[in-house]
């Protein structure tokens, strides 16, 4: 009989993290243009400013559309698992450059990618594969974060338009967006959600920046508000009716890019603690010869092989759930899978900076290091995109089966 914490996939084990020619081709060129941010980054971490450079560079290394199709700008076609590689390498630059891939492409341009009409593709994806124009995704609200079912946005057909009224919050991108995919009810009703796509030029839409957050001072972070805002009929996305399962879809590739970019964050730290316990000397000897720094040091590298394994799995699923939609059952386990993959991965990425500051003592609890940058950034991602509990919760229902759920 099947264990009830069997995966469900026969082949897991098959399923191969091998990195192809072709891959590592993508690799080398996300690593190059991440040496070429950096320098940047680092001047706009320290005036808390939004990164400039970030869009140019990589559009000219092609990577503003990396899991969109070729049919589409710079769409460039890779695999989810390659996507998340990227995000990996790109998550060690921080989590606020992260972040922008994350809402701009995993939560803005794959969710009109896999809902919009081709008319509608047409029009959104090649601007943003080629930085042209910035994506947000645009769900939570004041007053409806883990339970976006809760949103109070509405919108009233009149006219030939759609009038959408309300407010969106905490959305990355949100002030810097031009387009942005947002969700509200039909007025009146709390049923029937439906997803549109906003643009910045349309009257009644404004946005303004979120400031003095905790970390990320390099991503944006916005506030979005519909005044009356006057959408045509043909940015709809998706059936009407089925927003919430276009929120839930965007949110699986968000959260996987999530846990992608976690992995490149607990790999800065390991390579920032090694270096700095090789080369500190104290009571006579590095300390990376002291055996509690070492525990470290040790308790990282295995959080991140863990972590790398869920996340590579949960790329893998998704990427095979993408490919056969009408295949639910595989859909629930590449939803698990992430939701495990985005838990372990983020926590380990938090638990990491803050082992690295430590390591660092005094010189970690300055900004001019990379160490607490990474411990206030990465807190987000335990917050971000389903919370610690939300996961946690969703594991366990898999398990426990229907009607068991801690929430409707
Ligand atoms: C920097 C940043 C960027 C963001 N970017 C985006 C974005 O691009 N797009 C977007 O739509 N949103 C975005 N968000 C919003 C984010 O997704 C929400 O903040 C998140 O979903 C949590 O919602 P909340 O803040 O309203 O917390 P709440 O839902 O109010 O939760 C508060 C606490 O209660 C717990 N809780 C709630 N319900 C339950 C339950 N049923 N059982 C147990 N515990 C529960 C939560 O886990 C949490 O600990 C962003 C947030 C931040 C901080």
């Amino acid at each position: 009989m099947k264990s009830v914490v069997d995966s469900g996939i026969e082949d897991l084990s098959k399923m191969s993290f091998e990195v192809s020619e072709e891959q590592k081709l993508i690799l080398d060129e996300v690593d190059r243009a991440c040496k070429e941010l950096r320098p940047f980054e680092d001047r706009a971490y320290l005036s808390s400013s939004f990164n400039d450079h970030l869009v140019p560079i990589f559009s000219k290394a092609q990577l503003l559309g990396l899991p969109v199709s070729r049919r589409y700008g710079n769409g460039q076609g890779a695999d989810i698992l390659t996507y998340a590689l990227a995000l990996e390498r790109i998550g060690r630059e921080g989590t606020g450059v992260r972040t922008f891939l994350s809402g701009h492409v995993s939560l803005g341009q794959l969710t009109v990618q896999k809902w919009g009409s081709e008319q509608q593709k047409e029009r959104f994806l090649p601007p943003a594969t080629r930085g042209e124009k910035v994506m947000c995704f645009g769900l939570t609200e004041p007053t409806a974060g883990s339970d976006p079912a809760g949103l109070r946005t509405s919108f009233e057909d009149h006219g030939g338009f759609y009038y959408v009224n309300g407010s969106k919050a905490w959305i990355s991108n949100g002030s810097i967006a031009d387009v942005a995919v947002v969700f509200a009810y039909p007025k009146g009703k709390q049923e029937g959600m439906c997803a549109f796509v906003v643009e910045k030029e349309f009257e009644g839409y404004s946005s303004q920046q979120q400031k003095h957050k905790l970390g990320m001072p390099t991503s944006d972070t916005g506030s979005l508000f519909f005044d009356n805002c006057k959408v045509p009929k043909e940015n709809l996305l998706g059936p009407i009716g089925k927003g919430l399962s276009v929120a839930y879809s965007g949110l699986m590739s968000g959260r996987l890019s999530v846990a992608a970019g976690c992995l490149g964050v607990i790999e800065d730290c390991i390579d920032e603690a090694v270096a700095y316990a090789r080369q500190r000397v104290q009571h006579g000897k590095p300390i990376g010869k002291h055996q509690l720094v070492q525990r470290h040091i040790g308790l990282m590298a295995t959080n991140l092989e863990a972590a790398r394994n869920l996340t590579y799995k949960a790329a893998l699923l998704k990427q095979r759930s993408d490919e056969e939609p009408r295949n639910v059952e595989l859909r629930d386990q590449a939803d698990i899978m992430i939701a495990k993959s985005k838990l372990f991965a983020s926590n380990a990425s938090f638990d990491a900076a803050d082992r690295t500051v430590q390591i660092f003592g005094s010189s970690g609890y300055s900004f001019e290091t990379r160490a607490p940058r990474h411990l206030v950034d990465t807190r987000v991602c335990r917050i971000y995109e389903g919370t610690d509990e939300i996961m946690v919760q969703k594991i366990a229902v898999g398990l426990l089966g229907p009607g068991f759920e801690a929430y409707k």
